[in-house]
């Protein structure tokens, strides 16, 4: 049974099923080691055994020493967990946004949650050497999960770029969903291209085909060959068709061939084309019997106006989600500033919840001025602008189709 969703590309279709069983019943079995270990040290601290033995020489080296085995094992499973839990949810955009989210549990939720629920009891219960150590293994845990979360981000995003956005919206379309595509000459740039330089036109009828003739852009004059059947009857049979055909063929022997029928027919269907005046004087159908907005939710459900969508947001995608990280880095200081006024905000809103009335969490003191920890903030906050930015952009070219 396959565990990811299927890809085409990606760790899922490389590694096979059976490999990926193995690696799910490895991620099963190393994970209740991981969580087991983890809640048996979160236990020590908070039922206050560790605060307990504090001041007891004897049984404060046993507690620290149990405390780092504990810590030893746990770090080993959870690099097995780590590890499989990656070979397994590679292709999934929302891994290493959960990764990075436990991770930052891990770095500042804990220590916040001892201090909102044990209260004034919290500094007893952590102000001991095996409580100590035990906060600087969960520091490690945290960067042990943030640093794939952070890759796997960057992963996440690096593979949009190059593939541009493969979403269900562009696979449900009205016009053109089965076309094929065809080598077409291609355009300098792709957001900029007509639609004869995308690969749903079709040779044959854009040898005729009076969009092509005009050089301009089927969605700009809301006709072309995937929703109007006028163009299909204007490209059939290239410049021949526009010169007519002797009607007077096979008069006086009394036959008429079903060819010429056929023909006449067509001829006089193309002859009541409605049509006006379009670029390098080529005249272009029109359409009188529907509305535009009508004929603007017809592109936008049309392959071929989906693929310039794709084109535009592949060479948009790029420098959209790196202008972020170029601001933080001209914002540093800024930013920096915001972020220590953010947390004192969140300290003394805390501190003004707790029952005992401290006026203060005291979590802007552990992080203000530590500049490592307030640069992984920044990046962590960096990254998920990022991601923000990317989706909006999505949402903008494939939802909105602006
Ligand atoms: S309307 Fe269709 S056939 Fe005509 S140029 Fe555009 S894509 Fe090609
Ligand atoms: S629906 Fe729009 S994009 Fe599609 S062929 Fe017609 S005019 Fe072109």
């Amino acid at each position: 049974m396959r565990i990811t969703k299927s890809a085409d590309s990606g760790l899922s279709s490389i590694l096979s099923d059976q490999v990926l069983d193995v690696i799910k019943k490895i991620f099963q079995i190393s994970l209740i080691p991981t969580l087991l270990l983890f809640l048996y040290l979160l236990y020590g601290l908070i039922s206050g055994q560790m605060a307990d033995v504090a001041g007891k020489p004897t049984e404060s080296a046993h507690a620290l020493e149990l405390v780092r085995q504990l810590s030893l094992y746990l770090n080993i499973s959870l690099v097995v967990t780590l590890l499989s839990a990656i070979l397994l949810y590679y292709d999934e955009d929302a891994f290493g946004v959960i990764l990075l989210l436990v991770a930052a549990f891990l770095a500042y939720g804990l220590q916040l949650a001892i201090d909102l629920i044990f209260s004034s009891d919290a500094t007893r219960l952590v102000n001991n050497t095996a409580a100590q150590e035990l906060l600087r293994e969960v520091h490690l845990t945290a960067m042990m999960v943030g640093a794939p979360g952070i890759l796997m981000i960057l992963r996440t995003m690096f593979s949009r770029f190059m593939t541009a956005r493969k979403g269900e919206d562009l696979a449900n379309l009205t016009y053109g969903q089965n076309a094929v595509k065809e080598q077409v000459p291609k355009a300098l740039i792709g957001a900029l291209a007509h639609c004869w330089q995308l690969p749903f036109c079709r040779e044959g009828v854009r040898k005729g085909c009076p969009i092509y003739h005009a050089r301009t852009k089927c969605w700009k004059e809301r006709v072309g060959c995937m929703c109007e059947e006028s163009i299909i009857l204007l490209s059939m049979g290239g410049k021949e068709q526009s010169k007519g055909q002797d009607m007077t063929a096979g008069v006086g022997s009394g036959f008429v061939p079903i060819g010429d029928l056929l023909t006449k027919s067509a001829e006089e269907k193309k002859a009541n084309i409605p049509t006006r005046a379009g670029p390098r004087g080529v005249r272009i159908p029109t359409n009188p019997h529907i509305t535009d907005q009508q004929k603007r939710q017809r592109c936008q459900n049309c392959v071929i106006y989906n693929e310039h969508q794709r084109q535009k947001y592949q060479i948009l995608s790029p420098p959209f989600t790196l202008i972020v990280p170029v601001l933080v880095f001209f914002q540093f200081d800024n930013l920096l500033h915001l972020m220590r006024n953010l947390l004192d905000a969140i300290d003394r809103l805390i501190g003004h919840l707790n029952f005992n009335n401290q006026g203060s969490a005291d979590i802007a003191k552990g992080i203000s001025g530590n500049v490592p920890i307030e640069t992984i903030l920044i990046i962590c906050f960096t990254l998920v602008a990022m991601t923000w930015a990317q989706r909006f952009l999505e949402y903008c070219t494939f939802k909105l189709k602006i």
